[in-house]
């Protein structure tokens, strides 16, 4: 099955803001064990925080068209959970909402994802390699891009995510670490690679 205008049209969004919700809160736990091997420990609570008070909005923006609904996400996002990611993931989630028409067919949504995830790093000063959020973000669009399925699409995310362990962290709190950095998976990639699986399976459902 592959992801196309229909299915992005078609997508419920009180069941996806529910299963971000959803598997957000429970590895909210997971988050804040990566987060204390290589940060402060916050990153679990502040994305549970985040997307419970999104969540808490449902009813209100369902309805709404997808690009708003997106552009809400993202405001309540950075109002929400705080630390560097906060703004990081509101940046996506806003600019995704700016860039995506009502009914976007695949191409758009790549498009999208592209420009949003460049607003991400221009905000974060920080490029793909750095052991950060941005690594699951760039393959999760570039597959997105190859016409991949929305599973396919979850696991490049898993795989992208783990794949940031070797690495040395170059931006945010873990850069403090230095080498003591390498041999974790990064919080914000892990949680970026949730919201991806999340995304995904509503997707396959709606389409
Ligand atoms: P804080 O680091 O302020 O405690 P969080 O713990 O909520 O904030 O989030 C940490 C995550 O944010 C990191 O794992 C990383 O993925 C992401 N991050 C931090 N700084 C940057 C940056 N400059 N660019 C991209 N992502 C970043
Ligand atoms: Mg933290």
């Amino acid at each position: 099955m592959t992801m196309d205008a229909t299915a992005m049209s078609k997508i419920d969004l009180p069941a996806l803001i529910d299963a971000v919700a959803d598997t957000i809160s429970e590895h909210a736990d997971e988050l804040t064990a990566l987060d204390q091997a290589i940060g402060d420990g916050d990153h679990g609570l502040n994305m549970k925080r985040g997307f419970e008070a999104v969540r808490a909005e449902s009813a209100a923006l369902a309805g709404q068209p997808l690009p708003e609904v997106l552009r809400a996400i993202g405001t309540k996002l950075v109002m929400t959970v705080g630390g560097a990611s906060g703004p990081l993931f509101g940046t996506l989630f806003m600019s995704i909402g700016k860039e995506l028409p009502t009914e976007p067919s695949r191409a758009d949504l790549a498009a999208a994802l592209a420009k949003a995830i460049s607003a991400v790093a221009a905000r974060g000063k920080s490029q793909a390699g750095q052991k950060t959020m941005l690594d699951v973000l760039y393959p999760v669009q570039a597959a997105v891009a190859a016409g991949k399925s929305p599973g396919d699409v979850a696991d490049v995310a898993d795989g992208a995510a783990e794949a940031t362990k070797p690495l040395k962290a170059i931006r945010g709190r873990a850069s403090f670490l230095g080498d003591r950095s390498i041999g974790h998976v990064d919080p914000g990639a892990r949680s970026s690679a949730l919201i991806v699986r999340a995304v995904a399976k509503v997707m396959e459902h709606s389409a």
